[in-house]
């Protein structure tokens, strides 16, 4: 059953479910209430083979535009398919600051290219990032990301059929039309496995080096103020 724009009632669901997204701004499965429905006889008058609604974040607040087709028009109301395109998706986030400024612009682009389902795209923009993180972490740097993407392999419990694209993409130099070509799920699980190695070359060694140098300094000052009662 579709939606159903109502001359008098306005926006009206066939079914009892409460509507939710995941939404782009908090990034919480939430609740959604409509908020802005198009007016009815102008609808009626054009006749727009899609309409636009705008919906608010029961989390946030924040406005959710989303798109529908139309599916018919009669005398008193207006069926929605109940398919949409979420006009802004949710972003991936990532802890780029710690990423070198190279691969920080280039993996951006990536997670870019996944939030808008540009599969294949976001595969090239990987392979990209990865490179780039490799150039500045050395040949030993590279076997070591390597070795951090084979033990999340093992962890996750992925068989080697489904996990050699991935490898193919991350650690094969080559031509550009030799990128393997990515489904959905597969495109899910090399966002997961980049995240994983840039968490484990670049934002563990960040967050460690940083916070050890927080425990220094606290003992450095911690000394010096106990020097004149030593
Ligand atoms: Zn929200």
């Amino acid at each position: 059953m579709g939606i159903l724009i109502e001359r008098d009632k306005g926006l009206q669901r066939q079914s009892e479910e409460q509507f939710g997204l995941e939404c782009p701004y908090c990034g919480i499965y939430s609740h959604m209430t409509p908020q802005s429905v198009p007016d009815f006889d102008q609808l009626c008058k054009d006749q727009p083979k899609h309409v636009g609604l705008v919906y608010q974040c029961d989390a946030c607040q924040a406005p959710v535009f989303l798109r529908f087709a139309t599916k018919q028009y009669s005398g008193d109301a207006v069926e929605l398919y109940r398919n949409f395109i979420e006009l802004e998706r949710p972003k991936e986030r990532f802890a780029f600051s710690y990423l070198p400024k190279r691969t920080e612009i280039l993996f951006r682009e990536a997670l870019s290219c996944y939030s808008h389902n540009n599969f294949n795209a976001f595969a090239s923009m990987c392979r990209r990032a990865a490179n780039s993180s490799f150039a500045a972490i050395g040949e030993r740097g590279k076997m070591r990301a390597f070795d951090h993407v084979m033990a999340a392999q093992d962890l996750a419990e992925i068989d080697d059929n489904s996990f050699q694209p991935i490898k193919k993409v991350l650690f094969e130099t080559g031509e550009e039309s030799e990128v393997p070509i990515l489904n959905h799920a597969q495109a899910g699980i090399l966002l997961e496995v980049l995240k994983d190695m840039f968490y484990q070359c670049f934002v563990r060694r960040g967050k460690l080096t940083r916070a050890i140098k927080v425990r220094r300094l606290f003992v450095r000052d911690g000394n010096s103020e106990l020097r004149p009662s030593a």
